[in-house]
């Protein structure tokens, strides 16, 4: 089949394969010309990597693909006015700061419970105007929708973040909807009504109740706050679905064709990790170089790439599956992709985050 590799970004350990597995002699040579960590994080203060500017145009649009690079960039904020203390820039995909405070704990709870392996940027006390929300709002005793078994589980997925186990994947609370918001500005006709398709596959696939509250006019960034009380009220911000470029989100330059954030909260009882907010940006400037398959617009296989992201998937090196992370002409969640999904969505509650 005619591959055609255009509009995938690649950060320095995600090198782009064919589908042959084959790296092409360019991206190594980008990659040991990039001096930045072997990380496909980016930390929110450091400068977004510098993106791939070649392209490779080779046969024809044949192939749909996808492209698709994000990063789940778990980003956390600081209690404190002290910017050392602010959005700690790490290399891996855990920045991140315990919500510790919110509760109560002590300065030194939360640092006798890090794990030096994975680092946190550590609330200080007397910290400002608080950044999350009451505990527990919208959280229902039990969850919202029954779970999602798979009857013939496939292990062709990986997740995002687990807890402390080491196994349970880290997803949303089952326990109250999460919401999300649709920005237009910029996007194609009908954008909105997809996006809530999508959401509510994505809400088959897992168990969880996604929640559309309808359009806003915040504009995409890549230091979004999980919690922005004047616009979205006392609760964790809701998920922002945004068409954008690499002028509004930097991280979206060169052929990258879609981002998506998402934070996580530790609850301070049983210290179990969940997705409390998020964001996910398509690159309208790359919509018109996405093949699709028949008569689907090909970045609907973008934006549901980046939803599986959304729900707490990694990428998997398998280009059977969609959160494969370079093209491929697979366009919906697969076997793997669905089973976890499924998985997401059998966590815990969260009455206390
Ligand atoms: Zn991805």
């Amino acid at each position: 089949m005619g591959l055609i590799l255009e509009s995938v970004s690649i950060p320095p350990d995600d090198l782009p394969r064919s589908h042959s597995g084959h790296v092409p002699e360019w991206v190594w040579r980008d990659a040991a010309g990039n001096p930045l960590p072997d990380t496909t994080w980016r930390a929110p203060t450091h400068p977004p990597y510098p993106p791939p500017r070649r392209r490779r145009r080779r046969g024809r649009g044949l192939a749909i693909f996808l492209v698709l690079l994000l990063g789940m960039g778990a980003v956390w904020w600081s209690q404190s006015a002290d910017p050392r203390a602010d959005l700690v820039a790490l290399t891996d995909p855990t920045t991140y700061s315990d919500l510790a405070d919110r509760a109560g704990e002590t300065l030194d709870d939360v640092l006798a419970r890090r794990n030096p392996l994975d680092p946190v940027a550590v609330p200080l006390p007397d910290a400002g105007p608080r950044t999350a929300p009451p505990i527990g709002v919208d959280e229902e005793v039990e969850r919202l929708a029954p779970a999602v078994t798979v009857s013939d589980p496939d292990p062709a997925h990986a997740f995002a973040a687990v807890q402390d186990d080491g196994v349970t994947p880290v997803g949303w609370s089952p326990c109250r909807p999460v919401l999300y918001v649709v920005n237009e500005d910029g996007a194609p006709s009908g954008f909105a009504d997809t996006v809530q398709a999508e959401m509510a596959a994505l809400g088959a696939a897992t168990g969880l109740v996604f929640t559309y509250a309808g359009t806003t006019t915040e504009a995409p960034s890549e230091q979004r706050a999980a919690y922005l009380p004047e616009q979205y009220g006392e609760r964790w911000a809701p998920v922002l679905i945004a068409v954008t470029d690499e002028v509004g989100v930097p991280y979206l330059g060169g052929d990258t064709a879609g981002v998506t954030y998402t934070y996580r909260a530790r609850g301070v009882r049983d210290g179990l990790w969940f997705l409390t907010s998020g964001a996910v940006y398509l690159d309208g400037a790359d919509f018109t170089s996405i093949g699709g398959p028949g008569s689907e617009p090909g970045w609907i296989a973008v934006l549901r790439h980046e939803l599986g992201h959304l729900g707490g998937l990694d990428h998997l090196d398998d280009p059977s599956q969609l959160m494969n992370p370079v093209t491929s002409d697979v366009s919906t969640f697969q076997a793997g992709d669905l089973t976890g999904l499924a998985m997401l969505g059998q966590g815990a509650c969260a009455p206390d985050v």
